[in-house]
């Protein structure tokens, strides 16, 4: 095994993505779970780079390893750039990913195909011992469905379809996602930047 990063996220589809797309990378992946002590970062930014910073800086004083954090989200042009950087946290902490599909789909019924564009952003920060060293951004332009469909991924990838496939992101294999997605795009910078290759 390579060199050890800390993976700043509790989010089980977060990690199998970052896992997946760095399998080719002799790198040794550990995650929060592994850190004795380890507290919750703050995340009170209105922007992902804000949280994304934020929650590195936080996870990189736990341990003497470099230490990545993701912050991610979907903007609806129609909402107004909601949910944002409360896709997590839309409907509260409680509600299911399948409830949060619901409520947008419930608040765009009335808006025409054409008006349902939205975009998933990405943004990952490096740090290591509480300084920010680099932050990779990706994004994914797509529609919101009228409906959900597909059983993989995680999220609202059910209700965000991407017209180039004429599906949506949960009917794509998990390969297929991280080729073209947000995250596998902001994952590819920081493999080329940190591991060349
Ligand atoms: P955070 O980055 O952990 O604050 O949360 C990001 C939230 O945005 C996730 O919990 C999902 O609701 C949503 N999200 C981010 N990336 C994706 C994705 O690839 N597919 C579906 N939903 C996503």
């Amino acid at each position: 095994m390579g060199p050890r990063l800390l993976v700043a996220t509790f989010n089980p589809g977060k990690l199998g993505e970052l896992k997946s797309s760095l399998a080719m990378v002799p790198v040794e992946l550990v995650s929060l779970e592994a850190v004795p002590g380890v507290t919750q970062a703050p995340e009170e930014g209105t922007t992902f780079e804000a949280n994304a910073r934020q929650k590195a800086v936080h996870y990189s004083r736990f341990t003497e390893l470099p230490t990545i954090a993701d912050d991610s989200g979907l903007l609806v042009d129609a909402l107004g750039g909601r949910p944002g950087v409360y896709s997590a946290r839309y409907l509260g902490e409680r509600a299911s990913d399948a409830e949060r599909c619901r409520k947008i789909l419930e608040e765009l019924v009335s808006v025409v195909d054409a008006r349902r564009t939205a975009r998933f952003e990405c943004c990952i920060a490096l740090a290591q011992g509480g300084t920010v060293l680099e932050v990779f951004r990706g994004t994914l332009e797509g529609v919101i469905g009228q409906e959900a469909r597909g059983d993989n991924g995680f999220g609202y990838d059910p209700i965000f379809q991407v017209p180039e496939r004429g599906c949506t992101l949960a009917e794509l294999s998990p390969e297929e996602k991280l080729r073209i997605s947000h995250r596998g795009r902001a994952l590819r910078m920081l493999q080329r930047a940190v591991f060349g290759a």
